[in-house]
């Protein structure tokens, strides 16, 4: 855990200031990244894995031929996890080049099937995906420099025209709730006040 690293805490999670200052683009635009942070899966956890199971075919009506239909090729092995609420991590699959939940264009099916259904568009998408560049990592809320550094359009200098956290405003407010999010702007400014002293 990340105990002795950081000095603040919100909702269970520690929070890593650099959060607040690493640059990253002012949105995210599929139409020119094509959503290349999902080329290479992700982990959900066994509790969004299983919802993803509950609603296969009618992901499977989404999905289009670049895809593969077969549920059974979606995921990869269960393993333990403690970043995860159940302790159990599932990774999704890579078929043809890309996470078998992106189509074609660089959407996410999942999140496609909720907006046709006029569902929150949240609602079946992964919180790893929801979050991405941020992540949960030993129990801390930092950025996934890892993976962030493979990107070609929201990893570029020139494109880098805000932050991660003027960015991901709404995806903390999902993860943090409300209260959660109000504690952390008070948290940001803390920080600055200290740390520009
Ligand atoms: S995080 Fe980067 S690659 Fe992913 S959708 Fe946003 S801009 Fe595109
Ligand atoms: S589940 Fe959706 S958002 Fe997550 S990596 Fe796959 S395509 Fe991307």
């Amino acid at each position: 855990m990340s105990e002795q690293k950081y000095d603040k805490k919100i909702n269970g999670l520690f929070i890593d200031p650099l959060i607040f200052t690493q640059k990253f683009v002012k949105s995210c635009d599929v139409c020119i990244c094509s959503g290349e942070c999902c080329y290479y899966g992700v982990y959900t956890d066994k509790l969004e894995h299983d919802k993803i199971m509950e609603i296969k075919e009618r992901i499977i009506q989404s999905m289009d031929d670049s895809q593969i239909k077969d549920p059974e090729k979606w995921f990869e092995a269960p393993q333990e996890d403690s970043d995860f609420d159940s302790g159990i991590a599932v990774g999704t699959e890579v078929y043809n080049g890309k996470c078998v939940f992106l189509d074609k264009v660089g959407y996410c099916t999942l999140q496609k099937i909720a907006f046709e259904d006029g569902e929150n568009k949240w609602k079946y998408k992964p919180i790893y995906c929801i979050l991405f560049p941020l992540v949960i990592y030993e129990g801390a809320l930092t950025v996934d420099l890892d993976h962030l550094g493979r990107m070609h359009y929201c990893n570029k200098i020139e494109n880098q025209t805000s932050t991660v956290f003027d960015c991901c405003q709404n995806e903390l407010k999902h993860l943090l709730g409300e209260e959660g999010f109000n504690e952390l702007l008070k948290y940001k400014v803390e920080y600055f006040s200290k740390n520009l002293e």
